[in-house]
């Protein structure tokens, strides 16, 4: 071995170290001029094989070049290493000063809209809000609203029925009689849900909302419905809005009326939308019928009460200038977006 030798591995080590232009490869020059089977390694190992001339110069000069080349790979790394890390903090940095993505809002359906201001209107005069099953069975839904098996009204419900006995609730007024047997009058609840009847059209969907309405105390009367009603129909519909009950017939009130509300797009001058009329129809109410009482065990001598359904679709059409209820259901974003 000659002193040639080891400058020649001295030079070319140091060079490749330099020139490494990442940390691989850096690895790589230092397993080929520092790492086990490296010519350096190999010939320090052998030193005492060597002619005592040479021992002297590779043990001399070896372990210096070794040094060197150590010292060499160590800067380099330190190099590289600070490199790599700055790099990686460019690419991964976030500029915080950058104007954010917009994502588009989604907001509640008109119809949970609707139904949330019936229920902030009726909160606001005491009432409060009660819910009940969808699934119902026929006693609740017929029976004890005074509608009994043999009873027309039933057939102008279009019932969904489940079995025989059990059906989808065709109205919201089952939880009348829910609330009144588990609590003694006063009552001032509504009760906001789904209903279901068998009908499809442009005012009918299959499932649609009500809101019921029912208040038992002492001494309740028509005027105090009509108070009531009209108080609602000038919160929802503006302060101008007058109200007019007409006689009707329900199987759970007694007497029964039809609730119209001065048409808001004409003031009541009659036009298109109220049919010349002036007025629009939007609930049926009446005093609670002395027989649903009965299932109750409520004494009609001493208390009377009034109700009252109203379809949320029908509210929201009417307020909201909607004409067909079927574009509530068919999730258009373009109707939806526009409430
Ligand atoms: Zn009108």
């Amino acid at each position: 071995m000659e002193r040639a030798d080891l400058r020649a591995i001295y030079q070319q080590g140091i060079a490749a170290l330099e020139a490494a232009r990442d940390l691989d490869a850096l690895e790589e020059a230092r397993v080929r001029f520092l790492g086990r089977k490296a010519d350096l390694s190999n010939l320090l190992r052998s030193i005492a094989e060597l002619a005592p001339e040479d021992k002297r110069v590779v043990g001399r000069f070896g372990n210096l070049v070794k040094k060197e080349l150590e010292a060499a790979y160590d800067a380099r790394h330190t190099q590289l290493e600070q490199a790599e890390l700055v790099h990686g903090l460019a690419k991964d940095s976030v500029d915080v000063t950058l104007p954010g993505r917009e994502l588009p809002l989604g907001h509640l359906h008109l119809i949970t809209q609707t139904r949330r201001e019936i229920e902030a209107i009726f909160i606001g005069m005491g009432y409060e809000v009660a819910e009940g099953p969808e699934v119902e069975t026929d006693y609740y839904n017929f029976t004890a609203l005074n509608t009994p098996e043999d009873h027309p009204a039933r057939s102008l419900h279009d019932t969904f029925f489940v079995t025989d006995n059990v059906l989808l609730r065709t109205h919201t007024s089952p939880v009348q009689v829910r609330v009144m047997e588990k609590q003694r009058p006063p009552v001032y609840v509504i009760v906001p849900g789904k209903a279901y009847r068998r009908d499809s059209d442009a005012t009918h969907t299959p499932m649609f909302h009500q809101v019921e309405g029912l208040v038992v105390d002492h001494g309740i009367t028509l005027a105090d419905l009509k108070g009531t009603l009209e108080q609602f129909a000038k919160a929802m519909f503006g302060e101008d809005r007058r109200i007019r009950l007409r006689p009707h017939f329900f199987p759970f009130t007694e007497p029964s009326v039809e609730v119209d509300v001065s048409c808001m797009a004409c003031n009541g001058n009659g036009c298109r939308l109220c049919k010349r009329t002036g007025w629009l129809e939007i609930l049926g109410a009446g005093m609670v019928d002395p027989n649903v009482f009965g299932f109750v065990n409520y004494d009609p001598e001493e208390f009377t009460g009034f109700a009252f359904g109203m379809g949320i679709e029908r509210i929201a059409m009417l307020k909201y200038g909607v004409s067909d209820l079927r574009l509530f259901y068919e999730n258009d974003l373009r109707f939806l977006t526009q409430f």
